[in-house]
Formats: structure tokens, C-alpha cells, sequence
């Protein structure tokens, strides 16, 4: 992310003269450099624009540009509008407008016209925000003054999501076998989502797959099997199964990285060549950033990337979920989480346990995986759905709690969370609005990167959080349904 570049794009024109177009240039310096101290990609001050033609060869070369993910508006004085028209309507990357002034306060003893005609981000960013309207484009504003924690952070949200975003729109993701036998929630639009998130999905078959890993030496698994010694802890004396895992971790990801893939999904139902389902192998890389869905499930797979890739540096984790079995408890009601296997360590609470248990699914000799609780803390969960004419993201609010009881017979990752405002309000509201049961659930991102993402890739978004009501997202799914028909 951090190889990734915003630009800062600063408006004018020549009604007040040319003389003040230096100091201008140096205030938007200040104000992109202020900014990018929070930013993990890096926000640049491009250009300061006064003429048409100006806006337009910005707009062009930021299209053009590989490394620029994003574009970000500021109007230190008034700039008409019509010259950004044919800018913005080129403009294929996201945008964000900042409504702010270089000034923090009125200098009441010494401001004159001279000063205002300077200093009025009031006046020109309305007139942008006009265009912006009129133009019906799609974009973030953050409105405050630049050196304010909020407007630097919330900037910092956007420019996480736009980097996504540019991430998204090249992710592959490969399929180990088709979808789980007669699920309809993990089924969707291939191609409808590569149009709209740029996502690439292609099957490959197991036959494949397994040449390669048949073909992992010694050497090679040894030295994951080191690597797995490092990160957890070996609780098994059942070595060769894990050794097996090791075998897979390697090969599957010479074949992703071969095929450029980011992402991936497997089914029990298709095993052909493998001994055992893959569970500590996919764990181990989803640690290292790979999406994953599991039962044929692309758009969680490619989902869990994003996030992942949008989660770089922020501080929690980010793992391919499953809302499992409840526990109704009264205002302590909540969620478990688990998998199969396959869930995320970056969401563990402790030292992840190594060991190998029979699985009763997919008649496979007992796989090794990782075992852990989760940790607590606030955290988002997502998922998209295929609503036949769209796609619609649905996430939750959450509370993760401490696991304070051991469930000695259950060999696998487990989580538990407190959907907010309550299981019962979330619960009702997750399935009026057809949510999955797998999800990306991630303590490192929040609501706004997910509405902001949602927004960026023109995604109907639906959050369910503390402010749910019911009788309101009745209404809003209704409405929704006509006006993406419209659309
Ligand atoms: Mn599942």
C-alpha cells in the first residue's frame, strides 16, 4: 500500500490574479503533507488548477497512472465549476472532497477583501460540491479543519479504501472445485462482479493442484513446517499430518502465485488427490494476506483480501468467518463463530495450538489445524450477496467477548461476538436482508471502510450497528429494490 500515491489537487482560477497562485501551491502543500503523516499510501499535492484544460490533463494523467489510487479536491478560492465537467467526466478513480480552509480561525483584527478573496474554501467548495451533485458522482467529503485529528483520520479511512479499491480491481481468485451442492448464498455473477469489483474468478481443476504439490520437496516442507513452529505452538505428536499440511500450504501457493492469484476457495466436496481437507495450510495463509472462502465461496474469498489488503498496518486482525450456533442468554446473547477449520489466526487472543482431529465431513483422514479462542474488542463482519439484479454488501456491528469457558471438545477456532444492538434486533435484520452465513469479520477496519468501499464500487451497502430499526430497514430494502431497478 505504501508504493500507492493520492493526489491533491488544489482549485483556483485567474479572477484574483496570478500573484497569490505560489502561496496557494505552498498552502496545499502543507496541508497533503499534514495529511499524509496518518496515511499509509502517500497523499501528494499534484497541481494547483485554474483553467479547464488544467483540470482536464490532471484527470487524464491520473487515469493514466498506475500508482495514483485516488484523488483528492480542495477549492482554496472559488473555482467554476464548468471547468471541471469534462475532468470529472473522465475521472475513473475514486475522489475525495475536502472542505476545509487554510486558516483555523478569522483573523478579526486584520481580515480585509484581500484576505477573503484568499481564504474562501466556504464559498468555492460549495460551488464544487454543486458539480459534484449535479454530475451525480460518487464521492467521500470530509468537511473540518486539516490539522484536526477527525478530518486527518477520516481522510487517512478513505484513502485505506481507494488503495483497496485499485486492489480489487486486479485481484484473481482461483476455484479448487465448484460450489457446495445445492447452496444458493455462495453462488453469484462472475462476471457482473469482475465489471464491478474487478474481480477475475477461474476455476482450476484438483488434478492440477495435486501434480503440484506431489511435487513439494522435502526441503520445502520442512521449512514450513519450521515456520509453523515459529508462529504456533505444536500440540500434536501426529507430525505426518502436519507435515501433509505443510505440503499443501507450499504447493497451493506456487500455484496461486503462478496464476497471480490473491484469493482462493476449496470444497470438501472435491478433495481428489488430497488426503486431508486444507485447514492449518489455508489458515497459515490467510495469516499472510491471502482471501479465502471455503465451500466454493468466491465473493467471501475475495472479499477477505480486500479487507485484508485495506486492514495493512492497522492493528488487529481480519478472518473468513461463520456464524455457527448461538447462545441465548438473554441481553447477553451472542454469536460463536467458527469453521470447519479454516479461520484466520490474526483473530486469536493467544498463541494458536497446532493439532490434528477427525472431521466428520468429507470422509478425509483427520486434518491438522490451528485452535484458538478469539480475542475481544470491537469489530465489523461483511458480506455480499447476489441479489439477482445487484450486489449488496450487509455488515454488522459487533462486540467480540473474552471466551471465558474451555469447550474441550471442540477442536477449533472459536469466536464469540455480541452483535449490536442485541442477537435479536441484528439476528431479524441479518436475514430480512438475505446475509450469508460465512462472513469477513475484522477488528482492524470499521463501518466506515466498508460503507466507503461499498460507495467507491457503487454497491448497495446495508449496516446493521446500535442504531438498527427494524421497521426503518423494512423500508430502506423496499425502496432499495425499486431504485436499483430504476438504475
Ligand atoms: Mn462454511
Amino acid at each position: 500500500m505504501n508504493s500507492k500515491k493520492i493526489w491533491f489537487v488544489c482549485g483556483g482560477q485567474h479572477l484574483y490574479g496570478t500573484e497569490a497562485f505560489s502561496q496557494m501551491r505552498s498552502h496545499a502543500n502543507e496541508i497533503a503533507n499534514a495529511l499524509n503523516e496518518y496515511t499509509e499510501c502517500k497523499i501528494v499535492f499534484k497541481e494547483l488548477v485554474t483553467t479547464s484544460a488544467e483540470i482536464t490533463a490532471v484527470m487524464r494523467a491520473a487515469n493514466a497512472e498506475d500508482s495514483c489510487v485516488g484523488i483528492i479536491t480542495w477549492m482554496h478560492v472559488f473555482s467554476p465549476s464548468k471547468m471541471w465537467i469534462e475532468g470529472f467526466s473522465l475521472l475513473q478513480k475514486p475522489l475525495l472532497h475536502l472542505h476545509t480552509q487554510y486558516n483555523r480561525e478569522i483573523p478579526w483584527d486584520s481580515i480585509d477583501m484581500d484576505f477573503m478573496n484568499l481564504n474562501q474554501s466556504a464559498h468555492g467548495d460549495r460551488e464544487h460540491g454543486f458539480i459534484g451533485a449535479r454530475m451525480r458522482l460518487s464521492r467521500e467529503i470530509v468537511t473540518g479543519y486539516w490539522r484536526d485529528e477527525d478530518v486527518c483520520q477520516s481522510v487517512a479511512q478513505w484513502a485505506r479504501c481507494a488503495a483497496a479499491y485499485a486492489f480489487s480491481k486486479t485481484l484473481k481468485v482461483a476455484r479448487f472445485g465448484d460450489n457446495m451442492r445445492y447452496v444458493a448464498v455462495t453462488e453469484g455473477d462472475k462476471v457482473e462482479a469482475q465489471i464491478k469489483f474487478g474481480w477475475s474468478v477461474n476455476g482450476y481443476g484438483m488434478g492440477d493442484l495435486t501434480e503440484v504439490i506431489n511435487n513439494v520437496s522435502e526441503g520445502d516442507v520442512s521449512a514450513k513446517m519450521d515456520e509453523y513452529n515459529m508462529r504456533y505452538e505444536m500440540n500434536t505428536n501426529d507430525v505426518a499430518a502436519v507435515a501433509q499440511q505443510a505440503k499443501y500450504e507450499v504447493g497451493m501457493r506456487r500455484f496461486l502465485d503462478a496464476e497471480d492469484c490473491r484469493a482462493f476457495t476449496t470444497t470438501f466436496e472435491d478433495l481428489h488427490g488430497l488426503k486431508q481437507l486444507p485447514g492449518l495450510a489455508v489458515q497459515n495463509m490467510l495469516f499472510d494476506g491471502y482471501g479465502f472462502g471455503a465451500e466454493g465461496d468466491w465473493k467471501t474469498s475475495a472479499l477477505t483480501a480486500v479487507m485484508k489488503y485495506m486492514a495493512q498496518g492497522l492493528k488487529g486482525g481480519t478472518a473468513f468467518m461463520e456464524d455457527y450456533t448461538y447462545n441465548f442468554a438473554g441481553k447477553d446473547s451472542a454469536i460463536l463463530g467458527a469453521h470447519m477449520l479454516e479461520v484466520c489466526p490474526s483473530v486469536a487472543a493467544e498463541k494458536p495450538k497446532i493439532e490434528v482431529h477427525p472431521l466428520g465431513i468429507g470422509g478425509k483422514e483427520p486434518p491438522a489445524r490451528l485452535v484458538f479462542d478469539g480475542t475481544d474488542g470491537h469489530a465489523v463482519a461483511s458480506a455480499i450477496i447476489d441479489m439477482g439484479d445487484r450486489f449488496r454488501m450487509i455488515t454488522i456491528s459487533a462486540q467480540l467477548l473474552a471466551i471465558s469457558r474451555s469447550m474441550p471438545k471442540l477442536p477449533v477456532a472459536r469466536l464469540l461476538w455480541k452483535p449490536l444492538p442485541n442477537l435479536k434486533t441484528s439476528a431479524t435484520a441479518w436475514i430480512m436482508a438475505g446475509g450469508a452465513h460465512h462472513t469477513c469479520l475484522s477488528n482492524a477496519l470499521n463501518e466506515n471502510h466498508m460503507r466507503t468501499f461499498a460507495r467507491m464500487c457503487d454497491m448497495e451497502f446495508v449496516l446493521i450497528d446500535e442504531n438498527c430499526d427494524l421497521d426503518a430497514l423494512e423500508k430502506e430494502l423496499l425502496y432499495n429494490d425499486v431504485i436499483y431497478r430504476l438504475r
